[in-house]
This record gives structure tokens, sequence and C-alpha cells, in this order.
């Protein structure tokens, strides 16, 4: 086996990070209290236009920070979509609360809204102002779209169904910073939202999180819940239980760095998508999974699906790119298939599943040479071609 030489999404550290890392580094702010962290939550509420923001170790922690925001409490059930990242789904159970899984829709790939109106209406009541599901007579607190591959969910409907309900709205836009839906931006369109900067997101910081939210008082929150919870920091007063969960200044300051690159990033990500739907237009069996006209997505990772894919043909897809030095992934395992959450509930219908077999994501750095994405397609149509 060849090593890999063309990666799925590497990133591109080629703007001022160094430069503000030496300035962390010399200043001696490099824990949370440092310039670089509020400079940073500032960079993104500006991008967001609105908001405030929260910096955190990751994106998982500020899934597991909005869901408590939220209202998520021990017994609750929670719906995610059973197509994405598992922290999504183990971030409920964190709380103490259970995924329910529900299934996405065939186009994108994100949660499936008109599953979401039907599991509220036919397996829920009203009880004293509470969404109780019958079967369990657990309450229903939250939903959790996920933004997948950078494609935003289709909020409108989306918020309209969680109103009616009464039930909160945690975005999971951990792939999606930059991407818009019907021209705003994601992240402010629910109750409250969360970023990853992991190394293969569209910036990263190394690792780190965004918590973001348009309620001030939950941002509060936020910042205490991820400090250790401090009444009284110089006596050692807390009277709940925090989280250290903040992100240091060191991590701060290549986001800073990052997030001056974001729009060009978003241009080379999209012209790689283009790239990749113009060379399969005719291919008869791949299909480029597509930003729908009211999105623009990041296009994260750009993703074929195989027309009438047989199990695990993705799987070999893989593997033979990966021989020619490509790496190329599925979508992740639907939730559903996963040991923790084989006793969730699932509300599906076989479109996950029929994804997980049919598609995978292509190499899409922002820094990709063109002439590595034209080894890409030959590769991805020799090997359809055998
Ligand atoms: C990456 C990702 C996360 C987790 O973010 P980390 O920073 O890796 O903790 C959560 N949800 C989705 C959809 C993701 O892609």
């Amino acid at each position: 086996m060849s090593k890999t030489l063309i990666p799925l999404s590497a990133p591109t550290l080629r703007g001022r990070e160094l430069r503000y890392l030496t300035d962390a580094v010399r200043s001696t702010w490099v824990s949370s209290a440092g310039p670089y962290v509020s400079r940073f939550e500032k960079a993104l509420v500006r991008r967001q236009r609105g908001g405030h923001a929260v910096a955190v170790a990751s994106g998982t922690a500020a899934l597991h920070i909005g869901l408590l925001l939220a209202g998520v409490k021990p017994g609750d059930l929670v719906l995610v979509p059973d197509l994405t990242f598992v922290a999504t789904a183990n971030t409920v159970v964190y709380c103490g609360a259970r995924p329910v899984l529900v299934d996405v829709e065939p186009v994108t790939g994100t949660l499936d809204v008109t599953l979401v109106k039907d599991f509220f209406e036919k397996e829920c009541e009203n009880k004293n102002g509470a969404l109780i599901h019958r079967g369990s007579n657990r309450r229903v607190s939250a939903v959790v779209p996920v933004h997948v591959l950078g494609h935003p969910v289709d909020m409108d409907p989306l918020l309209s169904v969680a109103r009616r309900f009464g039930v909160a709205v945690v975005e999971d836009a951990c792939e999606a910073l930059g991407a818009l839906y019907k021209g705003k931006p994601v992240g402010l369109l629910g109750d409250v939202a969360a970023f990853s900067f992991n190394g293969n997101k569209v910036i990263t910081t190394g690792g780190g999180g965004m918590v973001l939210t348009a309620n001030e008082k939950w941002a509060v929150r936020a910042r205490y819940l991820t400090t250790q919870a401090k009444d009284d920091p110089s006596e050692y007063i807390h009277n709940e239980v925090g989280y250290n969960y903040r992100m240091s200044g060191l991590q701060a300051a290549v986001g800073c760095a990052q997030m001056e690159q974001l729009p060009l990033f978003l241009k080379k990500k999209a012209a790689i998508h283009k790239r990749y739907a113009t060379a399969f237009a005719s291919h008869p069996r791949l299909t480029l999974m597509p930003a729908l006209e009211w999105a623009r997505s990041t296009f994260w990772l750009s993703t074929v699906r195989l027309k009438d894919a047989a199990p695990h043909e993705g799987a070999r897809l893989v593997d033979a790119l990966k021989a020619r030095g490509i790496e190329a992934r599925r979508l992740w395992r639907p939730m559903h298939l996963l040991p923790m959450h084989a006793q969730d509930i699932f509300w599906g219908k076989g479109v996950s599943s029929r994804l997980y077999d049919e598609a995978v994501s292509l190499p899409s750095s922002a820094g990709l040479m063109e002439s590595d994405q034209q080894k890409v397609i030959r590769a991805v149509r020799d090997h359809l071609s055998q």
C-alpha cells in the first residue's frame, strides 16, 4: 500500500498563524484568559453577523454546552439525525438524555424535517406544557439539525415545527462555518449553535470549538459552565458542576489567523466542488451531492454518490483510491448501527443506510492542487470502468 499523498481534508496554515502564535507566547497569555480568545470570539460574531460567542475546547464540548443551555435534562429525548458524526448523538448521552435517531433526506443527507414533524405528531403529546413521547413517557426537549458536509438543513420548516411543539433547536454547525441558509449565516437560526475547529474542519485551531447564541444570558451561562462554574474564583466557590471546556489563547491565536483566510478557503472549496461536478456530470453512475438553490454550502467535503450501489461498493472505491495514494472516506456509519445507539429509537426509512452504501467523500482540502484533483478524478473513473 502506498502512503497517502493526497489527503481528504488537510489544514492550510499559510496565513498569520505563526505570527499570532509567537505573539501569544511572547505575551505569556497562553491560557483562556488571553486577548486572542476574545479576539477570536469577536471575529466569529462579526462573520456570523451577530450573536454572542464562547470559545471552547472542541465542537463536541460546544454541542454538550449547547444542549445544557437548551435545557436538556437527564431522562429527556433529543432528536438527532441518524447520519452524522457520532458526537452529535453522544453529547445527548453526556446530558443523561437519549437520542431519537431521525432519518435524513436523500438529496443533501441532512435531517428530514417531515420525519421530525411525523414523530412529534404521531408519537408525542403535550402534557402540562411539555412534549411527551408516549411510548417511553420521556420529555422531548430539543432537536439538533446538523448542517451535514456544510450544507444547511431546511431550517424554516424545522423552526416552525419546533416552535409549534415547544422544542429547543441546537444547530450542529461543526462543518458549516461560512454556510448560508437563504442568505443568512447558519448558527443563529436556532436557539444555540456549535462550531468545530478540529484539524479537518473548514478552519482549524488544532482542536477547538465555539458556542454561538443570540441569547446573552445563555452566553453568560456558557462562559460560567465552561470555566468550572466559578462563583468566586479566588475563594474556590462553586455551586454547580462545571466543566473545563475553554479554548486556550494559543488555539485562539491560530484561530484568528485562520478566520482571516475563511473567505479564501470557502472559495477554494466551492471551486473544488465545481470541478468534481463538471468532471462527473456525464458519468452514468456518479453524481455529486449538490447544494440546493437556497443554500450556500461550505462544501466541506465534496462527496460523490454511486448510483444503485451494492452494499460496500463505496468501501471498495475508498480502498481502490487508497491503493493509489488518495485518501477518500465513506460517510459516517448510521448511528442506529453503532452498538451504544442500537437501543435508541430509530425513526428511519432507509435513507441513511443507502447513503452509507453510496456516498464517498473525495479530497477537498482548501490547498488541494488542481493537478492532484485531476489524479483523483482519473482514479475514480478508472475504478468504475473496471
Ligand atoms: C467534527 C464534528 C463534531 C465534533 O467536533 P470536534 O471539534 O471534533 O469535537 C460534531 N459534529 C459534527 C457534525 C462534526 O462534523
